[in-house]
């Protein structure tokens, strides 16, 4: 069961304010999850997630993860500009960017990032830029299949991340040569995993490393960063993972392979960005249309340029029809978007309640990698994002597109000067 975390009443409420579609972010639930983040990996002392600022790119977002405790993950100049308005600096940013522009790593390194390399040729471009920091990450890619009991999870060896296995040894050697004192170790290698399993595992894999590393350069290994991965269950009837279970996993794969030889005080970090975010945010879209022809289509005012996953990746969002929750689902909906674009659907022979014009539909678990993704195909304007506060008001935390934003970029020409405020 998928439950919105507003109720009909509410969205009528807000709706008036604030016009649909819009996407909204339960600041309580955001909160409760990094609180229980941090209890799981409390055993770690130095232990720190560094929210990937990609996922949910808004500043108020950043500012309530930032009084959890949390620092940022960045991967462009933009975010790197924008975290540092929040007030991260230094040490609270990990930017681990890959084809990284010479702007965007020399931001990095001004700001005092920790600065995670994604290739061994970034050794010396980041020295002539800007000269090397003390600290520095290398991101590894084991190749190959990653697998979980069997079950292939993701294909390293055609992703275009990180070092070779030979190419760690070789950057850090490299980097040690070159003075760098303390070292980093990252890894991603399945993305959006629904089991407890995956972060233990990739623990054992980059802890197994961190020995090996240390044994044969005597690099100070202080820091391993299990980034991001930890998915969350879009479908309603499949369990979502237990953070706790995982903090235990990664505590047993440190206490076995990091301990015993003598690294009991490396620091974990995580990066989490969809596990923070995703559940605790809805995209609320009102039903404007519906056509009966071989199908039954539903047509909402919100459109795949508000939530991208469906069309380009075929994802599942749950969808509830406010006020119709225990209403039986007897109808078989396409629930779409009218962009020019017949992948433009929410959901695709979807059993839903009897929708009427005028409905209010919550698309579930858009607040990682949902607004983020947003496009301006077919002039389609980007939504609002709205924050359901703790006391239970309603923030307006980025005000929707108008026309004169989009036709901004134009302003030189003096063509569209008639719409441009
Ligand atoms: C996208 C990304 C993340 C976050 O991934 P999630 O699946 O949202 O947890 C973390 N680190 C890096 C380098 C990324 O590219």
């Amino acid at each position: 069961m998928k439950t919105p975390f507003i109720t009909k009443e509410k969205a009528e409420e807000i709706i008036k304010e604030y016009p649909t579609p819009f996407h909204i972010y339960d600041e309580a639930g955001i909160r409760w999850n990094a609180r229980e983040l941090y209890k799981a990996f409390s055993w770690n002392k130095g232990y720190r997630e560094f929210f990937a600022v990609k996922a949910t790119p808004n500043p108020y977002i950043l500012n309530i993860l930032k009084e959890e405790g949390c620092g940022v993950d960045c991967s462009s100049l933009t975010e790197l500009m924008m975290s540092e308005c929040c007030g991260f600096s230094g040490s609270d940013i990990m930017f681990s960017s890959n084809v990284t522009p010479e702007e965007d790593m020399k931001k990095a390194y001004d700001l005092g990032a920790f600065i995670n390399l994604d290739d061994i040729t970034h050794i010396e471009f980041l020295e002539n830029l800007c000269g090397l920091p003390e600290t520095v990450f290398c991101r590894f890619n084991p190749g190959g299949h990653f697998e979980l009991e069997n079950k292939i999870m993701d294909d390293p060896g055609d992703a275009k991340y990180g070092l070779t296995r030979e190419q760690m040894f070789e950057a850090f050697k490299r980097l040690k040569a070159k003075g760098v004192k303390h070292f980093g170790i990252h890894a991603f290698l399945a993305s959006n995993t629904v089991t407890n399993k995956y972060y233990p595992k990739l623990a054992s894999i980059l802890f197994e490393l961190a020995v090996e590393l240390k044994k044969e350069t005597g690099a100070d290994i202080k820091y391993i960063n299990l980034s991001g991965g930890i998915g969350i269950s879009y479908l309603p009837d499949v369990p979502q993972n237990d953070i706790a279970v995982i903090g235990e996993g990664v505590h047993k794969a440190f206490d076995e392979i990091l301990v015993p030889n003598g690294m009991g005080d490396v620091a974990l970090f995580t990066e989490l960005g969809r596990y923070m975010l995703a559940p605790y945010g809805h995209l609320v879209t009102k039903c404007i249309h519906q056509k009966h022809i071989y199908k039954e289509y539903i047509g909402c005012d919100a459109c795949a340029c508000n939530l991208m996953r469906p069309a380009m990746y075929g994802s599942y969002h749950h969808i509830t029809v406010l006020g119709k929750e225990n209403a039986p689902c007897d109808h078989k909906y396409d629930v779409t978007g009218g962009l020019c674009e017949n992948n433009d659907k929410f959901a695709i022979d979807r059993m839903l309640p009897e929708i009427e014009i005028g409905d209010i539909l919550v698309i579930h678990d858009t607040g990682a990698h949902g607004f983020a993704m947003g496009y301006n195909y077919n002039g389609k304007l980007r939504s609002a994002e709205l924050l359901l506060k703790e006391d239970g008001s309603v923030q307006l935390i980025r005000r929707a597109e108008t026309p004169s934003d989009y036709f901004r970029t134009f302003d030189f020409t003096g063509i569209l000067d008639k719409y441009i405020e």
